[in-house]
């Protein structure tokens, strides 16, 4: 079998490999890919550094035309990429063609952007001088990323590095490198110069450590764990270095009596049970006012038994399998805390076999939960939702608020005066009337706050903030 081999000052090398494994069917091997080392993450460090003075002065009609070629045989490619992507993350494959779609969208969004850039001129307070403000790349950023968005959140810090004229060494999951191969493939033969791009595939623990040691690297754009985010930041402070951090979520999802019913059931089996659960959006929490309660807690629980769990190739399929052992383990360990702990199991909660061997898991709804509870309070990151019992808005909006995190947050209503309180109030990065806490547009901010992130927001515009530092110049007319 080929090895898919890392990308380092412009030149494919490598010859240890990991199997990458479709979860949806553990005897299908994806392909083997390089599994580097920290001699590897070293060199690639070396490469970025030594290209970024040249990438960082070129013009912006080079950058334009390779964001404009990766983004445009991205969507070329998607159906192939798409199944790329189902095959080894195992979200459905209409997910992940429209992952792959986003991919090429926020490529297409940043080579018009790098088109875009501007500073200000101002006058000084004194006379006989003139201020400017302008945007100065970083330098060398390290990109490290999760395995459950395997194209699109390379795709969101890849493309904005690039446009602002930083060069990069990119460490993808371990999970996932399929997808972040294709795209480092792609941009590297859409003509990018070497070193700008290097791709060193490996362990968190052996090349995103050397990342994260290196006095050389001037920024770190991380999207992970919030323990592994703690790590980043801890060692970002030693080094004086720029950080930016995505990581846990419990989001809320806040259903009123006035809600329409299809409206709130749609979002909730939208945003806890598609994608298997696997997005720092989805919501885990669904806080349900008295009135509304039984109705929409029998409402969903018909919902959920209408939704298909198998292969993710499958058509069909309305969710994939969960991504590995050891996170269906921690699924199936919260289940069991959930039932301890005295929430009602209302549906779901056992594995499933199906024709292929995998990772399957009902969409599993506990009731009866309090927010107090482990389930309620810990991120699970599976298909696992807590239905919390609440009085009123005002106890729904404080119980929503009353986590360690701060991602996206919620409400299903038809009252204008309840949706424009809850968006003033809620403590999220993002907030969602009517509409699944997960599911975002790629031209805007993403971002959270307490618990869930650290730093400038990412995407659109607000990008570069984390990518520049801004400089204010003086002059004497
Ligand atoms: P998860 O448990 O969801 O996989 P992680 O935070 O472990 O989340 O992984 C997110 C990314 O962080 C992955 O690319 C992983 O390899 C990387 N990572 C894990 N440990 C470290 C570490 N010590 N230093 C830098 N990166 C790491």
């Amino acid at each position: 079998m080929t090895i898919y081999q890392n990308l380092i000052a412009g030149e494919w090398i490598g010859s240890d490999a990991t199997k990458n494994i479709n979860p949806s069917d553990t005897n299908e091997v994806v392909g083997l890919y390089a599994d580097g080392s920290a001699e590897d993450t070293k060199n690639a460090i070396a490469a970025a550094k030594a290209a970024f003075p040249a990438w960082s002065r070129s013009g912006i009609w080079e950058r334009h035309v390779i964001l404009k070629k990766a983004g445009d045989e991205i969507m070329a490619r998607k159906d192939e990429l798409g199944a790329l992507l189902a095959r080894e993350e195992g979200k459905t494959l209409p997910e992940a063609i429209g992952e792959t779609i986003r991919a090429s969208q926020i490529f297409e969004f940043f080579a018009g952007e790098v088109l875009r850039l501007a500073g200000e001129t101002i006058p000084s307070v004194r006379p006989n001088i003139g201020v400017e403000i302008t945007r100065d790349p970083l330098g060398v950023i390290g990109i490290i990323t999760p395995w459950n968005f395997p194209i699109a959140i390379p795709a969101w810090k890849i493309a904005p590095a690039l446009c602002y004229g930083n060069t990069i060494v990119f460490k993808p999951a371990e999970l996932v490198p399929a997808c972040s191969w294709a795209i480092v493939d792609i941009l590297h033969r859409a003509g990018l110069p070497k070193g700008v791009l290097n791709l060193v595939m490996g362990k968190g623990s052996v090349v995103g450590q050397a990342m994260l040691d290196s006095p050389d690297v001037a920024g770190i754009t991380f999207t992970g764990s919030t323990g592994t985010g703690k790590r980043v930041a801890a060692a970002s402070l030693e080094h004086n270095r720029k950080f930016q951090l995505e990581m846990g979520g419990k989001n809320p999802m806040v259903v009123l009596d006035d809600a329409d019913l299809n409206v709130a059931v749609e979002a909730a089996a939208n945003s806890g049970f598609f994608s298997t659960g696997q997005r720092c959006t989805a919501s885990s929490r669904l806080i349900v006012t008295e009135g509304i309660h039984d109705k929409f807690v029998a409402a969903l629980t018909a919902k959920l038994e209408t939704l298909i769990v198998d292969n993710a190739m499958k058509s069909g399929t309305h969710i994939g399998p969960v991504v590995d052992e050891k996170q269906l383990k921690t699924d199936t360990d919260y289940i069991e805390i959930g039932k301890k702990e005295g929430a009602k199991l209302a549906f779901g909660g056992e594995l499933l076999k199906r024709d292929t061997p995998g990772f399957y898991l009902q969409p599993t709804l506990f009731t009866e939960a309090t927010n107090q509870m482990r389930i309620s309070r810990e991120e699970i990151f599976g298909p696992v939702v807590s239905v919390i019992r609440v009085k009123d808005y005002e106890e729904a909006l404080a119980t929503a608020n009353d986590t360690p995190f701060g991602l996206s947050s919620g409400i299903a209503t038809t009252s204008l005066k309840h949706a424009t309180h809850f968006k003033r109030n809620a403590e999220a990065g993002m907030v969602m009337v009517n509409l699944p806490t997960a599911g975002v547009d790629f031209h805007v901010p993403f971002g959270g706050r307490k618990g869930s992130s650290y730093g400038p927001r990412e995407q659109g515009s607000y990008a570069a903030e984390f990518y520049t530092s801004v400089k204010t110049s003086y002059t004497l007319a």
